[in-house]
Parts: C-alpha cells; structure tokens; sequence
C-alpha cells in the first residue's frame, strides 16, 4: 500500500510515526509513506536556513527528538546560543540547540552550494536512516516561502513572520490574515503532485489546519490533485473536547473565521475530504455530517495509541475505497 500524507510539525511526525510502527506490523508489505512537509514556517536566523517542520518529522522518524518537547533533538546543549547573547546577537526567542545548528548548517552549506530543498532533505533524511521502512520526506515546494501573518495591535496592520507571531508572541497578537510570502512563484516539488495523484491512500494527520496543511494546500495543484485523487482521502482532526491539544490552533482558526469545532476543520477540506476521524468527545458534533465520521479517542499519548489512530485512519480509508 502506498501511503501519502500532507503534515506539518509534531503533530504530524507523531501521528505518522505511529503510522509506521503499525505498517511494520502488517501483513502483505513492503508498504510506503510518503510525507510531504510544510515549508511555510521555514526561517532564516543567523544566515542559516530553518525549516522546522521538516525537522521535526526527520528527528522524530530517525529517533532524535526531543520526546516530551516534541521538536528539537533530545540530549541537547545550548553553547551556540549562548555565545550569540553574549555577543549580542539575535533573535533568542527562537531556541536553536547546538546538534539542531548541525542540521542547519548543513543544509544551509549544500543549500548555498546551488542543492535544491528537495535535494537537501533527502541528504539530511539519509543520516536518519530514512528511506528505511519506505519512507520518503518530499517539501511541499523548493521555493522558498514564509507563512507571515497579518496582525493589528492597534497601529494599523502590519505583517510579521509566523514564527514571531507563533513563538515570540505566543499567538496572542491579533491574526487578521496568513499570507504565503513567494507563493506567486511557487511550483509543488519533484513527487508531490504523483504522490497524491498515485496514491492507494492520503491521509491528513492531525496536524494545523490551518498553517500547517492549509499552507501545503495552497501551492499550486496540491488541491486539484487532492480533488481528483482516485485515492481515500482520510483526514484526522487536531481537536479533542472541542479545543487543540496543543498550539493555537483556534487563534488561526479564528482568525480565518473557521469555528473550532471538528465539523469546521473538515469543511475546510469538503471539497476533497472523504472519512474523518474526530475524538470520542466530538462526536455529537458531528452529527448529520456528510461525510465517512469514527469517532474514537485521539490522544496520542504514547507511540502505540498514534500507531492505534493510525490504524483506525487506514481502516476507514480502505473501508472507503471498498
Ligand atoms: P506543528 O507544526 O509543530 O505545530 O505541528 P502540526 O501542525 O503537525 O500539528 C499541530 C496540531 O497537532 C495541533 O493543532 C494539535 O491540536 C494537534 N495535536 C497534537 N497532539 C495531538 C494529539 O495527541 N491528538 C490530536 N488529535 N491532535 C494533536
Ligand atoms: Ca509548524
């Protein structure tokens, strides 16, 4: 079975990589996932290019993570940083850790060396062992783009970039808007458009709807190719008891006036969306849905219970496809 999926950070590296523990249980393999990565939060800091969406799900495919935190690598240390502030160097509101420089660095170097992103992320994927058990990290694009966001504290509106929103101001300043810096020129990287086009399953991982798979939607023809998949299209929703488990999911939500329910994540998808797993605890709130709705517990609080949605999310997507 060739498995796609569209994800963003820790959300989508944990549900996938229960995916993968359950796939290497299964009967009748090899299977394949193919992930493709969000770009949109990518940064440059310290002339180094960041992209930590594609981190994260290489760090925790590859066993490095940082398992509690959920990004950044595990046993980490913070000398670099360190010797910036000492030198008065910024932004510190960002939290690079010294093994975390490594990966930037490296892709910054074969970056500059004229590689692509797409090039880039398969070199860094090989240290972790990837494409061991099928896996192929795919960027939504290798143009670079940044998700800046649209706020208005009073001032009038300006844009700053998502990680400033996100990380230095914890969401809480007024969203107006997201716009995609560089999308204009944007085109989906080598693969993107034939994973999903060829594809026995997509799966939408519980990942930011808005931010996150949101972004990857909007480069062009990942959404045309999502509308004439002959692949179930199974998505998973972010929400438990109505709220995100973690992030602010329900700041951007709001802010593109999408209520914070599981009914109005999937109808961000209704042009494309054909099962959709919600929590236990939503399930009313689906009611009369017209789509394939399981409800069933989503929290993903060890690698088993991801591996257990991820289950239930190739279930009902080959239930569909039957
Ligand atoms: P980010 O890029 O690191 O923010 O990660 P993603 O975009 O991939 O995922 C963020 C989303 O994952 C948030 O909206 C969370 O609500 C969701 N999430 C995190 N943990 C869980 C979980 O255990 N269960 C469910 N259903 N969603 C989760
Ligand atoms: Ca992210």
């Amino acid at each position: 079975m060739r498995i796609t999926a569209l994800a963003g950070g820790v959300g989508g590296a944990r549900f996938l990589r229960g995916l993968l523990h359950h796939l290497a249980g299964w009967p009748d393999g090899p299977h394949s996932l193919t992930v493709i990565g969000n770009t949109g939060d990518d940064i440059t800091l310290f002339g180094l290019r960041v992209c930590p969406d594609l981190d994260t799900l290489l760090y925790t495919f590859g066993g490095g993570i940082h398992e509690s935190q959920g990004w950044g690598r595990a046993d980490e240390t913070f000398a670099v940083q360190g010797e910036l502030a000492a030198y008065g160097v910024g932004p510190q509101w960002f939290g690079l850790g010294d093994r975390d420089f490594g990966t930037h660095i490296a892709r910054s170097q074969w970056l500059g060396q004229g590689m692509t992103l797409s090039e880039v992320t398969r070199r860094l994927a090989g240290r972790w062992g990837l494409p061991a058990g099928g896996v192929t990290l795919l960027p939504m694009t290798d143009t670079p783009v940044e998700t800046h966001v649209v706020v208005d504290d009073g001032d009038g509106e300006r844009a700053i970039h998502f990680q400033q929103w996100w990380v230095q101001h914890q969401a809480a300043l007024p969203a107006k808007r997201f716009v995609v810096a560089g999308l204009n020129k944007a085109v989906a990287a080598p693969g993107v458009l034939d994973a999903i086009r060829t594809a026995d399953l997509v799966v939408l991982p519980p990942s930011n709807p808005v931010v996150s798979i949101g972004i990857i939607l909007s480069v062009p023809g990942v959404r045309d190719a999502l509308r004439g998949t002959q692949a179930p299209v199974v998505g998973v929703s972010p929400l438990v008891g109505g709220a995100p488990v973690r992030g602010h999911a329900d700041a951007c939500l709001s802010a593109i006036g999408v209520p914070v329910t599981p009914d109005g994540v999937a109808g961000l998808y209704a042009d494309f969306l054909d099962g959709w797993l919600v929590d236990k605890a939503d399930e009313a709130a689906m009611a009369g849905a017209q789509i394939a709705v399981r409800a069933i517990p989503l929290l993903m609080t060890d690698v088993n219970a991801a591996a257990e949605m991820a289950s239930e999310a190739i279930e009902l997507g080959l239930s569909l496809r039957a």
